[in-house]
């Protein structure tokens, strides 16, 4: 029997192993997409204890002890840190095939040196062990970031943020590269009427300018593209539970503003227009810069509206949605490309579903221009494991190249999920090891080495210009 999560967890070959640990391990890791805070890395934080650097904020965690029947006092509520964790530690044995499973005991592995599984009996010690590390300076998340060989993380950012953590973190001249990319979310949700207003409100002041229609509203938000292109942003990012992809006019665009603006509701239809609009907006100014541009399709959100209304988004009350309205992702894409103002492109749903037909609908528009152009984006949240992570790596290898696949990306809240890249190249090295050992693939060691280095690494580099 081998044991739990050793030198060659998941690795099931020789060749699997020799990949992982020849090419894949020793590679730096490109964050290009998480939520981690900036403020945390601009001042270097510690954290004060293993509660607070673990489960404040994660929901993947939150809604695992909540199937398991701990009340919500020990998750989000006011109960001690100490007790949280406890919690937790009793919730983990439950976990088994869970991917928390493995994630937890990596992180414990790769961050504190702590080989023992967490439960009830081991809780106490683990938390001692943890939190007194945490406080120390080795332990910051700097440091945290430089234990695991990070060398670019790609933070998460509202267009109205004054970047001042980006711009504290480069004048310390942190040898990390952290970046924005521009989020622009809340500038085109408009049938949120209240919402909408809240935010171009706000929008006028970090700007110091009145918007008096539609025209102000997009030179305004332009100017914050350009000021965090300014920051060093390179990506946009878009979360959309579908692609919008309706005809308008720009008369009707100022109408519906101006309609929003008087504090009116609006038809569905007028937003599906507006939101279409805003997201040709910002793709033809990302293509102008250079940048490339994400799409996270699909999720359904905010559910348990009771529990919403406790606690909003981002809580754990979120799943999978249906499949993506791919034909409104073919006119996207396709007004783009005839306008030649399609910059490079990451698809992503989050339904597994989904795989073949967002990686065959990329193909349409990749171009020559640059390799893997349009391209399925990494498994993601939900499949984010071991069988959504083979799942997605067939679909890019079936539907298109693997080997320019710009890889895994921990789109985490937590400096200590980063082994998360570390889990995806052992199940990518134990595909290509198995398929060498039994003649698919030829044993060519160097070139299929190399391509896991482009694919845990280089790719990345290249795509995102760093
Ligand atoms: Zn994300």
């Amino acid at each position: 029997m081998k044991k739990f999560l050793d030198d060659n967890f998941l690795l099931e070959s020789n060749s699997a192993e020799k990949l992982y640990h020849g090419y894949a391990k020793e590679m730096p890791i490109i964050d290009y997409h998480n939520h981690l805070s900036p403020q945390q890395i601009a001042v270097d934080a510690n954290f004060e204890n293993i509660t607070v650097a673990w489960l404040h904020g994660d929901h993947y965690k939150w809604r695992a002890m909540r199937g398991n029947g701990i009340n919500e006092k020990f998750c989000t509520g006011n109960a001690s840190d100490w007790e949280k964790f406890e919690q937790w530690a009793a919730t983990v044995p439950y976990t088994m095939r869970n991917p928390l499973y493995h994630w937890t005991h990596l992180e414990l592995q790769r961050y504190f040196d702590i080989e023992e599984q967490l439960s009830p009996a081991t809780a106490r010690k683990i938390y001692e062990e943890c939190t007194e590390k945490l406080l120390s300076k080795d332990w910051s998340v700097r440091n945290l970031l430089r234990k695991m060989n990070v060398t670019y993380v790609g933070t998460t950012d509202d267009p109205l943020d004054d970047l001042a953590a980006h711009q504290k973190i480069k004048k310390d001249e942190f040898e990390i590269k952290v970046n924005p990319s521009f989020r622009p979310d809340k500038a085109m949700n408009i049938d949120s009427v209240l919402l909408f207003n809240e935010y171009v409100t706000r929008l006028e002041v970090v700007v110091g300018k009145t918007i008096t229609g539609f025209d102000d509203y997009i030179a305004a938000i332009k100017s914050r593209h350009d000021y965090f292109a300014e920051n060093g942003c390179t990506v946009s990012d878009h979360g959309l539970e579908e692609m919008y992809a309706e005809d308008y006019t720009e008369q009707q665009l100022k109408n519906i503003f101006e309609n929003v603006r008087k504090g009116n509701n609006i038809e569905k239809i007028d937003a599906v227009k507006f939101k279409s609009a805003m997201l040709v907006y910002f793709a033809e100014w990302g293509f102008e810069k250079k940048w490339v541009q994400q799409y996270h399709m699909g999720p359904i959100r905010n559910n348990n509206e009771r529990m919403f209304g406790i606690m909003g988004a981002d809580t754990g009350w979120d799943s999978i949605g249906g499949s993506v309205n791919i034909k409104a992702i073919a006119k996207f894409l396709n007004s783009l490309d005839k306008n030649n103002k399609l910059a490079k492109t990451i698809l992503y749903s989050i339904n597994p579903a989904d795989n073949d037909i967002l990686a065959t609908m990329a193909g349409n528009f990749n171009d020559g221009s640059f390799p893997g152009k349009v391209q399925l984006g990494a498994a993601w949240w939900f499949n984010d494991q071991q069988d959504g992570i083979i799942q997605h790596l067939k679909s890019v290898s079936n539907m298109g190249l693997l080997s320019r696949f710009v890889g895994m990306l921990t789109d985490s809240r937590s400096f200590l999920s980063f082994p998360r890249h570390e889990y995806f190249r052992r199940i990518l090295c134990n595909l290509l090891g198995s398929e060498m050992e039994n003649g698919q693939l030829p044993n060519d060691e160097k070139w299929i080495g190399s391509m896991v280095q482009d694919i845990c690494c280089n790719n990345a580099k290249k795509y995102f210009n760093l």
